[in-house]
């Protein structure tokens, strides 16, 4: 079996026609997990029997001939900020190590109610903070396509088990970057969809204003049917939008001819590697061959972005993680003397080093004498860089960039050097801040062959166009 040309569509196809069962696939991928799964790193918890169990449903229907659902048997993996009831979630973070939800991710019981089948939980940064995956309490991941590198993160391993073909499709999350810059690293699909597209439910809260969960996929079009089955309106979240959802396959098949696609001076400037620079600019000459009219466009915010995501983040980050005392979830310190004490252990204890810097960073921006001038002003410059994309919208259909500055870096080559690592994160941080979809596509590779991805940002609830503008670059590719 050819587990890396598996798609949803021939996955399916091949179970319905019984050249295969959802049984033997799982059964595949487990097994390739055992043989590669050592040296990446990507799973934290293999949820064997659940996958099983729903691959033998599927297995049935096929044999009794019935329709099979749009995502039946497909393996995939759940980023292990997204709850399953009974499947220990950890958040990567060693203070929800002994963790089991009693409630499943409504993302998560979308695919399986469309036939997915969960081989298990995929390693990331602790609480999704970071951008390379170093700062899971467990253990790093590698870049498959090179394994002295990172692959980016914080959905480091959602984005490493579909690039080595240890899942057909992942679920990651976005809060500054982390499904579309480790999409990019890793050379796959990766897709943060408006705010509000789909349900927070079951997700791990690190900025609740900022948090989506997406796909990860080989291809374009395994992305347009994850999100059909994900997104829409949920009961269970107030945020998620009662925003009808279009059938996104059958958009893809739309013409891209006479699409606007706008360019940012300000994300082709200092700081972009020469090598993803000249890949994003062919990939946006081949669009304007296939008929696009490429608009140039402002951006004037965009150099605020990184120290307003990071007050923004923070500030939220410290707030969600107040939840975590010692009482209600996770590790308690064993040695705290007083209530207090056990608080401060339990927190010291459990937490790492960035999730520390976080609490700390947001705690002194709410503060009394500082929240003005930080807290304040950083959602004012969020609104200035949401009418920035306003404005720009008004002229172009979707905007193409670099997903991130530069290729994978090397392990251990920005850990010691927080703000570097932030830094990196400027292509990225801009949408999650005014709220829009982006698509990263694969695009091309360095000489020493690291992938490189292009970024499609587009309208509020329009992804539809740019998948529409990602299927077109992939197919030209
Ligand atoms: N790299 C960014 C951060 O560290 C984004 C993380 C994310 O999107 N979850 O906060």
């Amino acid at each position: 079996m050819d587990l890396a040309s598996l798609t949803i569509t021939n996955a399916r196809s091949a179970i319905q026609e019984r050249k295969t069962t959802a049984t033997a696939l799982a059964e595949a991928h487990y097994a390739k997990i055992e043989k590669d799964d050592p040296q990446i790193g990507a799973f934290l918890t293999l949820s064997k029997e659940r996958a099983l169990a729903k691959a033998d449903e599927i297995d049935r229907l096929a044999a009794e001939g019935e329709e099979l659902p749009p995502l039946a048997g497909v393996p995939i993996g759940i980023k292990d900020v997204m709850v399953m009831r009974g499947v220990r979630t950890t958040a990567g973070s060693k203070i929800l190590g002994n963790y089991i939800p009693p409630y499943d991710c409504t993302a998560v019981a979308r695919m399986e109610t469309a036939g997915a089948v969960v081989l298990g939980k995929l390693n990331c940064d602790e609480f999704a903070m970071g951008s390379s995956t170093e700062n899971s309490a467990w253990r790093p991941v590698r870049n498959p396509h090179d394994l002295s590198r990172v692959p980016g993160g914080s959905s480091g391993g959602s984005a490493a088990a579909v690039a080595a073909d240890m899942a057909v499709v992942t679920l990651g999350s976005d809060t500054g970057g982390s499904i579309r810059q480790p999409a990019s690293f890793c050379g796959v699909v990766g897709l943060m969809p408006t705010y509000g597209r789909v349900s927070r439910y079951g997700l791990i809260a690190f900025a609740s204003s900022l948090d989506h969960i997406g796909p990860l996929t080989k291809t374009v079009k395994d992305t347009a049917i994850v999100l059909r089955t994900i997104a829409g309106r949920d009961p269970m979240d107030s945020t998620s939008a009662e925003v009808p959802v279009p059938d996104y396959v059958a958009e893809l098949e739309k013409p891209v001819r006479g699409l606007k696609l706008g360019v940012a001076k300000e994300y082709f400037g200092d700081g972009l590697d020469a090598e993803v620079r000249s890949a994003v600019e062919a990939a946006i000459q081949n669009l304007a061959n296939l008929g696009c009219e490429i608009v140039p466009v402002s951006l004037p915010h965009t150099k605020y972005a990184i120290p307003t995501y990071y007050i923004v983040a923070t500030a939220e980050a410290s707030s969600n993680l107040a939840r975590y005392d010692g009482v209600r979830y996770g590790h308690r310190a064993r040695d705290g003397r007083t209530l207090s004490e056990m608080y401060r252990r339990s927190r010291d204890q459990g937490f790492g080093a960035e999730v520390k810097r976080r609490i700390m960073l947001g705690t002194y921006a709410l503060s009394a004498g500082y929240y003005d001038a930080y807290y304040l002003k950083a959602q004012k410059v969020r609104t200035l860089l949401a009418q920035d994309f306003a404005v720009a919208f008004q002229k172009v259909d979707a905007i193409v960039t670099p997903t991130s500055p530069a290729a994978a870096f090397k392990l251990g080559e920005k850990v010691d050097d927080p703000l570097a690592m932030y830094l990196a994160d400027i292509y990225t941080v801009t949408a999650d801040l005014a709220g829009i979809p982006g698509i990263s596509v694969p695009c091309g590779k360095t000489k020493e062959k690291l992938p490189i991805g292009l970024q499609i940002l587009g309208k509020h609830f329009d992804e539809a166009t740019i998948l529409r503008v990602a299927t077109a670059h992939e197919q030209a590719a």
